[in-house]
Parts: C-alpha cells; sequence; structure tokens
C-alpha cells in the first residue's frame, strides 16, 4: 500500500524532496482507510504532517478505496523491531487493495498539467498556440501536431492538457495518452497473447492519440511499423494525434522516411528554453499554486542559475525550502547559494570535465580524438572543433586559455572566434542548434 500511495505521491512531489522526507518512512499499520508511518525524527514528522498530510491522504483514498482516509505519523520508536507489516493476522490486506487498484480505472492525466498552469513564453508560444488549437478543434486544424524540444521543457505537459481539455469540453471523446515505450510494450504483449485485435481496437478506437517520447522508436524498425499503421488509420478518420519527442523527426535515427514525412504533414513545432523572464514567471506561479512564500529576490537568483530544465527549475525551488525548513534557516539568497553548491551535485553544477566534451564530440562526429586536437582545417574538422570548444565555454567553468591549451595548445582568440562562430549559427541554423542541443543532453546525461 506504502508503495502505492508513495508512487502517486511522487507524481506531486520532485524527487529530491521525495528523497529527503520519505527515504526513512515506513508503513507500520494500515486499518481500513488509516495509515499509520513512521518518519526517523520529529522534523519529519512536523514536514510531512504540515506539507504532504493532504496529499498522502488523497492518494490513500485513490488505493484504498475509503473516502475518509487518515494519516498517522509518528516518530520511530527504536526498541520497535522492523518489519512488522504484513506479519501475525494482517496478511489479507494486501490482497484486499490488490483488487481495489485492479478495479480503479488509471487516470492518465496530471490534474496540475493543464493550459492554466502552463506559463507562455518566447520559447514555447508558438508550441503553445498550436497545442491549444488543437485541443480546442481535434482533427481539424494541425494534424499530427509534432511538439520537440529538450528535456523538462513542457512537452509531456502540454500533452496532457491537450488531453484534459478535450475531455473537459467533452466527455464523450476517446482520448489516449500513452508514451511510445507503453505503446511497444503493449505491441509486445498483444503478440505474446496473441491478441493483435484487443491492440489495434485499444489505439485505433480514439479519437485523440497523444503519444509521448517517439524518440524511443529510433532504431526500432518493427515497432515503427505498427505505429505507421496505427497512425494511418486514426488519420484516415480524421482522429487527432499529437506527438513529443526530444528531437526533430529528421533527428531519430532509422525513423522511416514515410514516418517522418507523415510527421510532416501536420505541423512541427519546437519548444525552446525558457528566457529568465519566463523562468522567473515559471517558479512564481509554482510559488503561488504550492502557497510557497519566497521572496522574489531568491527566484530570480534560483531562474537565473538554473537554465536549461523547467523540471530541475522548479526541484531546485523545492530543495532549496526543504532545507530552510530542516535547519530552521530563512530563505534568502545566500542560502540557496550555499544549498545549489553543498545538496545539489546532481544539477547543473557538477563539473563536466573537458575530456567528456571532447569524447562526446568526437563520437558524435565520428572524428577521432587526435583529429579534434590536431591542426586539420577541412570543414569536418574544423567544425567539430568549433562546436566542441564552444560547449566547453558553455559547460565548463575554464577560462578561455585553459580551453585553448585543451584543444592542442591553441591560442584563447581561437577559442573566441569559434564560441562566436557556432554562437551566431546556433541562431541562424536549426540544425546547428539541433545538433547542439543534442550533443548538450548526451553530455549532461553521462556527466
Ligand atoms: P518534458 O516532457 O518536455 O520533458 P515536462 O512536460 O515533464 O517536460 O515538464 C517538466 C516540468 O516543468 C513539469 O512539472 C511541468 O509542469 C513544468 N513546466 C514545463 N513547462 C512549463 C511552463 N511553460 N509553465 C509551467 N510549468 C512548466
Ligand atoms: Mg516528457
Amino acid at each position: 500500500v506504502w508503495g502505492r500511495v508513495i508512487d502517486i505521491v511522487s507524481e506531486h512531489i520532485n524527487a529530491p524532496s521525495l528523497r529527503l522526507w520519505f527515504e526513512g518512512t515506513r508503513p507500520v499499520d494500515l486499518y481500513e482507510g488509516t495509515l499509520e508511518i513512521e518518519v526517523p525524527n520529529d522534523l519529519a514528522r512536523d514536514y510531512i504532517e504540515t506539507k504532504f498530510k493532504e496529499l498522502i491522504e488523497e492518494a490513500l483514498t485513490d488505493v484504498t478505496g475509503y473516502e475518509n482516509a487518515n494519516l498517522i505519523v509518528n516518530v520511530e520508536n527504536p526498541d520497535r523491531p522492523r518489519g512488522r507489516e504484513g506479519n501475525g493476522g494482517r496478511s489479507g490486506f494486501n490482497e484486499g487493495v490488490e483488487s481495489v487498484l485492479q478495479a480503479r480505472k488509471p487516470r492518465p492525466f496530471k490534474a496540475k498539467y493543464t493550459f492554466d498552469t502552463f506559463v507562455i513564453g518566447a520559447g514555447n508560444r508558438f508550441a503553445h498556440a498550436a497545442a491549444l488549437a488543437v485541443a480546442e478543434t481535434p482533427g481539424v486544424v494541425y494534424n499530427p501536431l509534432f511538439i520537440y524540444g529538450g528535456v523538462g521543457l513542457g512537452k509531456t505537459h502540454l500533452l496532457h492538457a491537450i488531453g484534459q481539455y478535450i475531455e473537459d469540453q467533452d466527455v464523450n471523446m476517446q482520448v489516449k495518452y500513452v508514451t511510445a515505450e507503453q505503446f511497444t510494450n503493449d505491441f509486445i504483449n498483444s503478440i505474446r497473447d496473441d491478441k493483435p485485435l484487443g491492440f489495434q481496437r485499444r489505439y485505433r478506437e480514439n479519437d485523440v492519440l497523444l503519444i509521448d517520447d517517439i524518440q524511443f522508436l529510433e532504431k526500432k524498425e518493427g515497432i515503427q511499423e505498427e505505429f505507421f499503421h496505427t497512425f494511418n488509420a486514426l488519420y484516415e478518420e480524421n482522429k487527432q494525434i499529437v506527438i513529443a519527442s526530444d528531437r526533430h523527426p529528421k533527428h531519430i535515427q532509422t525513423l522511416q522516411d514515410r514516418l517522418v514525412s507523415r510527421f510532416e504533414w501536420g505541423l512541427v513545432t519546437d519548444i525552446q528554453p525558457p528566457d529568465l523572464e519566463t523562468r522567473i514567471a515559471i517558479l512564481r506561479k509554482k510559488a503561488m499554486m504550492d502557497k510557497l512564500e519566497v521572496d522574489d529576490e531568491v527566484m530570480t537568483f534560483i531562474a537565473s542559475k538554473v537554465s536549461t530544465n523547467i523540471r530541475e527549475l522548479e526541484g531546485t525551488l523545492v530543495r532549496i525550502l526543504a532545507y530552510a525548513a530542516l535547519y530552521g534557516r530563512e530563505v534568502t539568497v545566500h542560502l540557496a547559494e550555499e544549498v545549489l553548491k553543498d545538496i545539489l551535485p546532481d544539477s547543473d553544477y557538477r563539473e563536466i570535465p573537458v575530456e567528456l566534451i571532447q569524447h562526446e564530440v568526437c563520437r558524435y562526429f565520428g572524428i577521432s580524438k587526435s583529429d579534434l586536437l590536431g591542426s586539420g582545417r577541412s570543414r569536418s574538422l574544423a567544425y567539430p572543433r568549433q562546436v566542441a570548444m564552444y560547449l566547453c565555454r558553455e559547460l565548463t567553468d575554464e577560462s578561455l586559455p585553459k580551453i585553448g591549451k585543451a584543444f592542442g595548445g591553441r591560442d584563447h582568440t581561437t577559442v573566441i572566434h569559434a564560441t562566436g562562430k557556432i554562437a551566431k549559427l546556433i541562431n541562424s541554423d536549426r540544425d546547428v542548434f539541433n545538433q547542439i542541443h543534442e550533443l548538450t543532453y548526451q553530455i549532461k546525461s553521462k556527466r
């Protein structure tokens, strides 16, 4: 039960605070709708009771089916032996809950991911407008709608918003949201169980299909084939299809040309990282929605430091507040600075070694390290070299001379020239923008 509750709760709390507050927590008893848990200390009890009680009780209602679910938080008694749950006379309640779970219709949408909660800025204005247009007149304006952009920039949020908007307008509309991974598993299972028709019905008898993270189909040509048929069946009936991806269809390797071209029948639009103003606005909205009291100054500071991922942006705010609560400190810029340095080793701030960037750039362009650092001037070498220098400038704190040195002892003016050139290209050439974007993502995920 606790696992299920945590699953649901975790959808509403970011990973760092989940770890911070729930790591030492364990369930001790469950009777009817009342769940008793134990936490390691008073602080955790107070925090969970004030911040998360309501949320947990809601989740508990979902899981157990009891309307008046109730959470009791006790501080751990070191004398009590661990691992009591499920022992003596209590076996059976797990199975009971299992059946409740089975019967529960899965809710595919996060209530918070609506158009109302989506902050519009330069980077996402067009994607937002297209998503809203599709939600208002599904199957009519842009079909398919293909939204792509980096991690944590709001693609899933928009997909959910479209789905919820359409369902709110017309309860009879069949809306299906899946990730490409779920689609794949579903397909594989249907083959295994010899139930291909069930699969087809589940996907083709919808008015709207929202499919997330389509890049998962990269290099999976069998599934692409199946998706192609699903796509056609829906499309021919003027059913709306919305697709999200972390990159442009053209950059999904081995994606069949006919799928790429079908995606281009509709509208392909990107989401770009939010500018500073938008990031601040997103934090303000978050603070307002979660009733958090935070100075503008602190939000501005966070927004200036975390720039590439909105999930991380929001997570950082929560983490700073949790930290302040934990140590009974005021939420100030000073504290925020401290937290960003000390307890967020996996944020934007973990150092990225120059070698990692060089390695990834070599791999990406298929050249050797000695070519990258050498003196070859052909475009096929000079361009990757400039990209690598640019990324070193963007992703590390190394000085210009140091970067130059790391590139076969080049002068710092060479680095300035290279970074300037790439920066210009990013603004004028969509392909370069995509490349840099993809590389940045790859490098950060390997850090
Ligand atoms: P993606 O699917 O692109 O990786 P998500 O849609 O999961 O990103 O967004 C990550 C987090 O950032 C979510 O909590 C989402 O609500 C929030 N978010 C993203 N864009 C916005 C926005 N424009 N306004 C408000 N919140 C946003
Ligand atoms: Mg997503």
